[in-house]
């Protein structure tokens, strides 16, 4: 029997990738903890930021879709731009489309992922790969499709970090932690809390950990800014996922377009476009609510009676003090193939990458045959709409359509 496809992954991007290669009749193994970034590394009561049509999960079948959900589970439909979707409610829809789509999804991690060693003389690099399991169990995959999102990839600016243990993921400094380390915020109640950051996730952590009685100073380079409601869309520009824009349309139905621009100008933009800004339904439960620092930059943070202090660059130039109990890096996300420690020498070093990502050609594949990213990972290839859910109507069909031409 032909080998199975490895989608590593069981987020959005993992789901709905292996969903679509089902649909072509390949037969596909599916890993990891299913919707466990949002599960566990966002905070309880969050209410997602992009509207119920652009948080569906793609799917090759009809009826997977958000409201498909709201129908099937007897809840009130989410449907108009105006309708805000919980983050309970998004969980329990990615692990219904789970159920239906990959109901023997595999909930075990990936450890390994080598080159298969070619099989007799004349086998080419078409040998696949061989993965090992924490299960203790190893097979071989004839392709694997790399769908591990958010995992391992928070961002920390070097100010907020412990010095660099040699060779290791850097950790936050002590009084310090990550965003994505937080799923009760309620825990800060009557606390001096600082939030660093000024995207959709330091926002709503700060009014989320000032509802529940936290004194909270969010401390960012820019002021934070919201966006307008839906009401205010400027009605004679095409719809996106994001709002009506031409660039916002072209990001998001030509994702494919973005490979051809040039490496700086994708670097640049990937965070650059859809960057920080609160939602239009923020801003009211934010104002009064939540300080506001603006820096130029955080130089470092130290300790006092065991509070952290944070050494902030003003405005002024000046080197400024901010003390609270406890601060939040809601720095933001960024790909870094090193996180990835998996992946065996042969793979990493057979991999073309640009400044830590792969380089992706068309179909979402890898320079090592048979390799292939999806979502964040293949955000510096395929635009900024990679990552976020809605990307997976771009991805997971031409990805799936790729690699069955490619791996049949
Ligand atoms: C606070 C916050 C709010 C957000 N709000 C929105 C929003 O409103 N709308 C939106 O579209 N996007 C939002 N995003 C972005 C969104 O989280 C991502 O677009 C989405 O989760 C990416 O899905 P994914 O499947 O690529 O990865 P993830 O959801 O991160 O899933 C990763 C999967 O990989 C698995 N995995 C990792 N390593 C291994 C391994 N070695 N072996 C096996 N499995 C492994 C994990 O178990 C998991 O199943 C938000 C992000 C954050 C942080």
């Amino acid at each position: 029997m032909a080998h199975p496809v490895a989608v590593i992954g069981a987020g959005p991007y993992g789901l709905s990738t292996a969903a679509h290669l089902r649909a072509l009749g390949i037969p596909v193994r599916v890993f990891g903890d299913p919707m466990v970034s949002w599960r566990s590394r966002m905070p309880a009561g969050m209410l997602l930021k992009s509207t119920p049509a652009a948080s569906d999960i793609d799917a090759p079948q009809r009826g997977h879709r958000l409201i498909d959900y709201c129908d099937a589970a007897g809840i009130p439909r989410l449907v108009t731009d105006e309708d805000i979707v919980p983050v309970e409610t998004f969980v329990r829809y990615g692990l219904w489309f789970a159920e239906r789509l990959v109901p023997d999804l595999e909930q075990v991690r990936v450890v390994a992922v080598d080159r298969a060693p070619a099989a007799g003389r004349g086998a080419t690099a078409a040998a696949g790969f061989v993965l090992k399991l924490d299960s203790g169990e190893q097979f071989t995959a004839r392709a694997v499709v790399v769908a591990t999102g958010l995992t391992g990839a928070a961002h920390l600016p070097p100010g907020l970090a412990e010095e660099a243990p040699a060779g290791g993921a850097v950790p936050p400094a002590a009084g310090v932690s990550r965003s994505s380390q937080h799923s009760d915020l309620a825990s800060f109640a009557g606390r001096d809390l600082i939030v660093v950051g000024a995207g959709q996730s330091a926002l709503e952590s700060a009014v989320l950990a000032a509802e529940a009685g936290a004194r909270v100073r969010i401390v960012s380079r820019t002021v934070p800014g919201f966006g307008g409601p839906p009401s205010r869309q400027p009605r004679l520009r095409p719809r996106s996922p994001f709002g009506r824009a031409w660039s916002l349309y072209a990001i998001s139905h030509h994702a494919g377009l973005y490979r051809c621009l040039p490496a700086g100008v994708r670097h640049h933009f990937v965070h650059r476009i859809l960057g920080p800004l609160g939602a239009w339904w923020l801003r009211e439960r934010f104002e009064g609510a939540v300080q506001v620092s603006t820096v130029r930059g955080i130089e470092g943070v130290t300790s006092s009676a065991g509070r952290p202090v944070l050494a902030a660059r003003t405005e002024d130039g000046t080197t400024g003090e901010l003390t609270a109990d406890h601060v939040i890096a809601a720095t933001g996300y960024r790909v870094d193939l090193a996180a990835l420690d998996w992946l065996g020498h042969e793979v990493r070093a057979g991999l073309a990458t640009s400044r830590g990502t792969p380089r992706l050609g068309a179909g979402y594949r890898s320079s090592v045959p048979g390799l292939y990213f999806t979502g964040l990972p293949a955000a510096a290839s395929y635009g900024p709409v990679m990552r976020f859910v809605c990307g997976t109507s771009y991805a997971s069909p031409r990805l799936a359509r790729q690699l069955a031409a490619a791996h049949p």
